[in-house]
């Protein structure tokens, strides 16, 4: 059905202090960026509740699009009726048969910022509880400690406002009230994943993606773009820097011995990654890193590739178990795309039986016969920017998986 407004609440930033302020304008700017086609709504967001206003736009739109913007602890769907009982009862109607599917419990909550207004919040709270029961007596049952259904009446100096549904919201922090940090995005399942986490805790996020044509192909450059496009949804639009890293590879396959190619080659992109977060601002590196999971992985190997930076390195999967991780990459939408068989740079590159417990003073030795500042200011050198907003898609699909096939 067709509400009038969304009313939010914000949960866990009610707790944030001096803070509070900006993290209230902040998702106030989110709201609307994630609300912008849909040009008449307008948005208020006040110190104990954000407004939403819808001015005719399709209430159940708007909601799906409220759904994943961090920051939002419940969100319910407002009517505003005239000041008069007789519309109370019509909208209390309207909005209960529209909500209830099953036999449930309810109770009536007026609240009354009006005092001229002739009935009083006990008269209201009776009456329209007696009117519900005449109405849906088979179905509700007066609860009024512990009820499923709160219908709440809201009477004010402009109108009545009438809400029964309370939706739960994406929980999480803002977007852009953690800071900045460079996420390195591949094709695979975990990174989307660890970037989802992120962003809910706030982190406005930059992707880094190596490619190495003609190793990679260009479906693969399009499917981590793609993926880019699915996580915007939660944040607007993301900047997608793609980084080539056909150099580094060939070079680093040739000169250094097979059992720490890929320790060297992660210690480069690490240090691509943070020199790309120095120069945008960035805090942070993120990873879609989990313990234990492939031998890249373990704490020996970390130790050794992060040696080569003290900037931060973040793990938001670090803990989670594979089957946790495919459980929100189905959540979020973006499983199905990481399973398209696009090779990825380092699946390419990756040798067969890489350390385990790779250590420091052997990649320090191996990398002193490289050219490490050439190779990654030429790396540097052909970075590319691209802006991607929320949905934006860059694979054919159906083509592409028959292209890989032939
Ligand atoms: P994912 O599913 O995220 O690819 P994975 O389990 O396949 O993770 P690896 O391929 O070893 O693990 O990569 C570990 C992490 O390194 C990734 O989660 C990602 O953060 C980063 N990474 C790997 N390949 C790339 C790439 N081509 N571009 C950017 N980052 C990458
Ligand atoms: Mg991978």
């Amino acid at each position: 059905m067709q509400y009038d407004e969304i009313m939010v609440r914000y949960g866990e930033l009610s707790t944030k202090g001096r803070n509070k302020r900006h993290f209230i304008d902040r998702l106030g700017t989110n709201v609307r960026d994630a609300l912008h086609k849909f040009p008449k709504v307008k948005v208020h967001p006040n110190p104990d509740r954000l407004h939403v206003i819808l001015n005719g736009e399709n209430s159940t739109k708007v909601m799906s699009h409220l759904k994943k913007v961090f920051g939002i602890q419940t969100f319910s769907p407002v009517l505003k009726v005239a000041k008069d009982y007789e519309a109370v009862c019509d909208a209390a109607k309207k909005m209960l048969a529209d909500q209830i599917t099953e036999p449930a419990t309810f109770k009536v909550e007026t609240k009354r910022s009006d005092h001229h207004f002739e009935m009083d919040t006990f008269q209201m709270n009776r009456e329209l509880g007696g009117f519900i029961l005449d109405h849906f007596g088979d179905q509700l049952t007066v609860d009024v400690h512990h009820p499923e259904i709160t219908v709440w009446v809201d009477i004010r100096l402009d109108g009545i406002y009438l809400s029964s549904k309370v939706i739960k919201g994406a929980g999480g922090l803002p977007v852009g009230t953690a800071g900045k940090g460079m996420m390195m995005l591949s094709g695979g399942i975990d990174s989307p994943v660890a970037a989802y986490l992120a962003l809910k805790r706030g982190v406005s996020l930059e992707m880094v993606h190596f490619y190495s044509p003609p190793y990679t192909s260009e479906q693969a450059l399009a499917k981590a773009k793609e993926l880019t496009g699915k996580l915007a949804h939660y944040c607007g639009s993301i900047n997608f820097i793609e980084v080539p890293f056909t150099e580094i590879q060939e070079t680093v396959k040739e000169k250094v011995p097979e059992g720490y190619l890929m320790t060297i080659q992660r210690r480069l992109m690490l240090r691509l990654a943070v020199e790309i977060a120095n120069r945008r601002k960035g805090l942070a590196v993120f990873n879609g890193e989990s313990l234990g999971q492939v031998a890249s992985q373990t704490m020996e190997s970390m130790r050794t590739i992060e040696e080569v930076t003290n900037l931060p390195v973040l793990r938001p999967v670090l803990s989670y178990d594979k089957t946790e991780i495919i459980k929100i990459a189905e959540e979020i939408g973006t499983y199905d795309l990481s399973i398209l068989p696009y090779e990825d740079c380092c699946t390419v590159f990756t040798p067969p039986s890489p350390k385990t417990k790779p250590r420091i003073d052997r990649a320090q030795k191996y990398e002193q016969v490289l050219d490490i500042n050439g190779l990654m200011q030429r790396s540097l050198d052909g970075i590319k920017v691209t802006k991607i907003h929320a949905g934006d898609e860059f694979l054919n699909q159906n083509e592409d998986v028959f292209a890989e096939l032939l």
